[in-house]
C-alpha cells in the first residue's frame, strides 16, 4: 500500500494487436532495478487476454475499464466482474466520467459495481469529479461528496479501494489543474470518507489518486501532495515513452 499507484486507461483507443505492442514496450522499458510503484494497465475488453500474456511476466497488474452491474444473466453485450477476474483482472475503473456522461451511468449502478468488484476481489477505482458547469456554479464540493457517498453506500467490508479525483473538464485537455487544488479535493474526500468509516479504515484501506492530463512533466507535482497516492492516466498512457517517463519519475521519487 505504500508505493504510488499508476493506472493507464487506454479507453477505446488500441486494437488488441496494438495493445499488445504497447504493453510489450512498457514491460521492456521498466526500470531494471525493479519498480517501486504499483502499475496497472486497463486495455479494452478484447485486448485483455493479449495484454495479460505480456504483463504476467512483469510486476504490472491488469485492470478493466468497466463491467456490468449485474452478476450474470441475459444482458446482451455486457461483461461481468467474474469474467474479468477469470482473464486476470485484479483492478477495475468504475464510474469514469465518460461513462457517467455518454452512457448515463448512475450513482446507484456505480454503487452496485463497487460491491461486485469487491465480491470478486477486484480493486475498485471509483472515479469522481465535477464538470466545468458544476465548478462554475459552486457545486464542486457537493458533487464530489455525493459521488463518493453514493458509490460507497452499504459498502462496509473491503480490504482495499481507490478513489480517483478526476475533474471532468481537464480530462484530455493537455493541461492539468493546480496540484494544490487536487490536494484540497483529496482533503474533502478524506473528510467525506471519515463520515462513513473509521480513521483506521480510511488511512489503511483507501487511497486517493488524481487524474486529468497527467504526463511525465507534471506527475511529481501531484504525487508530492500529501494525500495523493498516485495517478490515473489517459492519453499519456498510450505513449510508452511518456508512460515509462511517469513510472521512472515516481519510481525514483519513491527510492
Ligand atoms: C482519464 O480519462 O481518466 C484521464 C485521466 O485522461 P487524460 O489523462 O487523457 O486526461
Amino acid at each position: 500500500m505504500d508505493f504510488p499507484i499508476i493506472i493507464g486507461n487506454w479507453k477505446m483507443n488500441l486494437t488488441p494487436h496494438e495493445s499488445e505492442m504497447v504493453a510489450k514496450k512498457i514491460v521492456a522499458g521498466l526500470p531494471s532495478q525493479g519498480v517501486s510503484a504499483e502499475i496497472v494497465l486497463c486495455p479494452s475488453f478484447p485486448a485483455l487476454e493479449k495484454v495479460a500474456r505480456v504483463t504476467v511476466q512483469s510486476s504490472i497488474a491488469l485492470g478493466a475499464q468497466n463491467f456490468f452491474w449485474q452478476e450474470s444473466g441475459s444482458y446482451t453485450g455486457e461483461v461481468s466482474a467474474k469474467m474479468l477476474k477469470e482473464v486476470g483482472c485484479s483492478w477495475s475503473i468504475i464510474g469514469h466520467s465518460e461513462r457517467r456522461i455518454n452512457l448515463r451511468e448512475t450513482d446507484s449502478e456505480i454503487n452496485k459495481k463497487v460491491k461486485l468488484a469487491l465480491a470478486y476481489d477486484i480493486v475498485p477505482v471509483i472515479c469522481v469529479g465535477e464538470k466545468y458547469e458544476e465548478r462554475e456554479g459552486g457545486q464542486k464540493d457537493f458533487v464530489i461528496m455525493r459521488e463518493v457517498t453514493s458509490a460507497l453506500k452499504g459498502v462496509d467490508k473491503f480490504s482495499r479501494l481507490v478513489i480517483a479525483y478526476e475533474p471532468v473538464w481537464v480530462i484530455g485537455r493537455g493541461e492539468a489543474i493546480d496540484p494544490e487544488e487536487a490536494q484540497s479535493v483529496a482533503t474533502l474526500i478524506k473528510y467525506t470518507l471519515r463520515d462513513i468509516y473509521s480513521h483506521e479504515v480510511v488511512e489503511k484501506k483507501i487511497q486517493i489518486l488524481y487524474g486529468g492530463s497527467v504526463d511525465d512533466q507534471n506527475v511529481n507535482q501531484f504525487v508530492d501532495q500529501e494525500l495523493i497516492k498516485g495517478v490515473l492516466v489517459g492519453g499519456s498512457s498510450l505513449k510508452p515513452e511518456i508512460f515509462l517517463g511517469i513510472i521512472n519519475r515516481l519510481t525514483s521519487n519513491a527510492n
